[in-house]
């Protein structure tokens, strides 16, 4: 597996998938889409600074990079760029601010997180020059933000959205479940099947209120202390009054000292034998 580590050894075009490395199957999903799709893949490794306040977990982030490139290669990787702190900033760097979809939810929670993400992502592509870059749902509002600074700066790139891969209980894959106790993972998976029970609760009629509370006071009793629960617009992430089509419940919240973020389409329609996710 090629391995670049400067800008000047950049290759461009092709098949680009950003990765902050510590990679699992939801990354590597996304690298076996873009196989499918490019002549070339590129994946990038690297734990963006800007994007971690001064109280997260930056220095403890998991940096496994032998085993990546491994998992990479084998998902259809031709090459990583693995740049240093001080290749991708080497001064103060200009920053990427984009409007409105990032106050809310994450960027709420984390002042500064997006504009870290979108200056990192606008930094790769200018590097990288990819035709196609590809990202995960798990992460929707970092979509949201993406697609709106691409389409605004009318950036060359075709963005692809995957699905969220997840463990066979339910859990969203995550860099960060790791950081989990035994007990902490075991309550984990409630996340998933709580507010996939919201979404079809809004799906089968229940108020947008009813059932966002309904999933806020179900994840306390499990333990959860939940940043926000919400039923939201793909688009733009804007709070949703009633069910409507390209929609999701959002949720973040801790699970001891780990942050847990997941979210789920809200189906247009379910029949009353689906209406609930079984115990
Ligand atoms: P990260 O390394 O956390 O910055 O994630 C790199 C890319 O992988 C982002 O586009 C994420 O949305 C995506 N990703 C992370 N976890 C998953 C998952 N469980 N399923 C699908 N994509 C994911």
């Amino acid at each position: 597996m090629k391995v670049w580590r400067t800008i000047a050894e950049v290759e461009r075009g092709g098949g680009f998938v950003p990765t902050m490395g510590a990679l699992h199957a939801g990354h590597l999903s996304l690298m076996e889409t873009a196989r499918r799709e490019n002549d070339r893949v590129a994946i990038s490794i690297f734990v963006n600074p800007l994007q971690f306040a001064p109280h997260e977990d930056l220095s403890r982030y998991p940096r496994p990079l032998e085993r990546d490139l491994e998992l990479a290669e084998r998902a259809g990787a031709d090459v990583a760029f693995v740049p240093s702190v001080v290749e991708m900033y080497p001064v103060e760097p200009t920053r990427i601010l984009v409007p409105k979809v990032t106050d809310l939810w994450e960027g709420a929670s984390r002042p500064g997180h997006f504009e870290g993400v979108a200056t990192v992502v606008a930094k790769l592509f200018g590097i990288m020059g990819p035709e196609r870059a590809y990202f995960g749902r798990k992460d929707l509002q970092q979509c949201a933000v993406i697609a709106k600074m691409v389409g605004d700066l009318s950036m060359p790139v075709t963005l692809r959205v995957c699905p969220t891969v997840r463990e066979s209980d339910g859990l969203a894959m995550s860099s960060r479940n790791v950081y989990l106790s035994p007990e902490e993972r075991a309550v984990a998976p409630r996340l998933f099947a709580t507010i996939s029970e919201s979404a079809n609760r809004i799906s089968a009629g229940e108020s947008v209120e009813d059932a966002r509370h309904w999933a806020f006071s179900e994840l306390e009793s499990y333990g959860f202390h939940p940043d926000y629960v919400a039923a939201v617009s793909d688009i733009d992430l804007s709070i949703i009054e009633e069910r409507q089509p390209n929609s999701s419940v959002i949720v973040a919240a801790k699970l001891g000292s780990t942050r847990l973020i997941d979210n789920v389409p809200i189906p247009e329609r379910v029949s009353s034998s689906t209406a609930r996710v079984s115990r």
